[in-house]
């Protein structure tokens, strides 16, 4: 069974990009979702486009491995993926050509939504919306989706959005984050703006700190070369990390309304403070039993990008001036985790004689894996011998509270493609604020870069450098133990 869903009108949705990587993977395999779910309209198109010369058949083929490559076999059913592809068709195109154009022109009907994902090398973003609108093939309603990366500084964003700008207007732009789709993050939402409970603790004179942990076990396998011009800052921070960080921060939106949500967001941004160089510590992985490092990983022996970063943000406004956030992120760690910790402040004063008798809440919102809640509370130890108190967690795992349908959570590009066709921008993010994230982001890694920094090298399978600690200690805190 697969989740609940809301009807969407019948759509043209064209991935350009659509033999790629991305499409293969997560594209169309959460297409096919959708269409179990029964959302996918009947008389709705997905047209692949690339510049390969595949015929209807051939492209068709490419999907239905797609899908039995990507799902496990519990997921999908002949049966359904042979009726999902008589949706599928492809036409040949070139961004940077003219072949194919007059063709997919045609393939688009009227009267149905038109989308069109850009799931190719942000370079071909411009490509692509010049020859759109040149072909006549988009209209006033039309949706473009663009992938990450956007931009790799705020020169080269600004550029980004001004090449799609010449063609497309804001409202018609969608701009993913991934992140932003996944089921926890929309409850971070759900959790501060649905409940009275948190709502008014939520503020520096409440919470201690923050922390957001992104942690992954894999290197930079096969992706070296690139991720070497990127690095955590760029690939994780900048955006992923920084959604996360706008999401806690932010004021409450008037309504959850797409233009509500990213002012406030945009808000939080512009109120970062600027970090100090000794509040981030950078980190690349070693080799380790015969597994390379990222020095060989990235096959530049010079290289001085990040695996890892860790550092300690500050907000600069009336609710957050004083509250730490601590980000990390990083490659080759202990565990595959996200998660999101708010640590509140001790209890002023603790009436029992208990030392353990005012320990903090904790408020753990997990991203990966077993999605959840988790909110860490004091109780009475049972039993006689006193007022002993024992802090354990109120635990809200989907799974559990939710059954089956708490197991089959959409992925991220369910929800982000759908809500394209629906046209609810609120889950993407707006130019001025990837470019606002840009930046704050810029002066801190030209600041390693002109004082030529080196990442300290740490250990695979460990919670990354050991300065990383030190960046916490200092403070009186701790990271959290990085586990499944
Ligand atoms: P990829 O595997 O290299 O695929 C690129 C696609 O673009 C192919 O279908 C290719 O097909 C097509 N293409 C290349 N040049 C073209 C042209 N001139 N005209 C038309 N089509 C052209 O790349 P990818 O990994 O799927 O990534 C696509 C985008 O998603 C990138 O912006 C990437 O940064 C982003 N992204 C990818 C991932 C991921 O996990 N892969 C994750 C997040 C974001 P032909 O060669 O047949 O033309």
């Amino acid at each position: 069974m697969v989740s609940r869903t809301i009807p969407v009108d019948p759509f043209d949705l064209v991935i350009f990009g659509g033999t790629g990587d991305l499409a293969r993977r997560k594209i169309l395999p959460s297409l096919y979702r959708r269409y179990l779910a029964g959302q996918i309209p009947e008389d709705s198109q997905i047209i692949g486009a690339a510049r390969s010369e595949l015929d209807e058949a051939g492209f068709r083929d490419l999907v239905r491995a797609s899908v039995e490559e990507f799902l496990p076999a519990s997921k999908r059913d002949a049966t359904t993926l042979a009726a999902f592809l008589t949706h599928i068709r492809y036409v040949a195109v070139d961004a940077k050509g003219e072949a194919g154009w007059v063709e997919l022109g045609e393939m688009m009907r009227e009267g149905v939504i038109h989308a069109h994902y850009f799931s190719v090398a942000p370079s071909l973003f411009g490509d692509l919306a010049q020859r759109l609108c040149e072909f006549n093939i988009a209209n006033a309603d039309s949706r473009i989706v663009v992938e990450k990366p956007f931009g790799k500084d705020l020169k080269t964003a600004r550029s980004l959005n001004e090449v799609l700008a010449r063609h497309f207007p804001e409202q018609q732009i969608y701009r993913i984050d991934h992140y932003l789709g996944k089921e926890t993050v929309q409850n971070l939402m759900a959790i501060r703006f649905a409940n009275i409970l948190f709502e008014p603790l939520w503020k520096t004179e409440y919470i201690d700190h923050v922390q957001i942990t992104v942690a992954e076990t894999v290197g930079v396998d096969g992706r070296g070369a690139y991720y070497d011009t990127s690095g955590a800052m760029r690939d994780m921070v900048q955006n992923h990390m920084m959604q996360l960080l706008c999401l806690i921060a932010m004021e409450p939106p008037y309504h959850f309304d797409p233009d509500a949500v990213r002012d406030e967001k945009l808000k939080v941004i512009r109120a970062l403070e600027k970090v100090r160089p000794e509040d981030i510590v950078r980190g690349q992985y070693a080799s380790q039993g015969g597994k390379p490092g990222y020095i060989e990983d990235s096959e530049n022996p010079n290289s001085r990008t990040e695996s890892y970063i860790a550092m300690k943000v500050g907000i600069a406004n009336w609710r957050w001036k004083g509250t730490p956030f601590y980000l990390r992120t990083g490659k080759r760690l202990r565990a595959r985790t996200s998660e999101i910790a708010i640590t509140f402040r001790r209890p002023p004063h603790s009436i029992f004689d208990d030392p353990d008798g005012s320990r903090e809440n904790v408020l753990v919102i997990r991203l990966q894996p077993n999605e959840g809640i988790n909110l860490k509370v004091m109780i009475k130890e049972p039993g006689p011998g006193g007022m002993r108190l024992v802090q354990v967690p109120l635990d809200m795992s989907f799974a559990q509270a939710l059954g089956e349908e708490g197991t089959d959570i959409p992925d991220a590009y369910e929800r982000l493609i759908m809500d394209v066709i629906r046209g609810n921008q609120t889950l993407f993010m707006r130019g001025d604020e990837v470019e606002a994230a840009w930046a704050w982001a810029d002066p801190v890694i030209e600041g390693w870069e002109a004082r030529g920094e080196r990442p300290h090298v740490y250990q695979p399978g460990t919670s990354g450098p050991d300065d990383a600690l030190m960046l916490m200690h200092r403070d009186g805190r701790r990271w959290r133990e990085i586990k499944e």
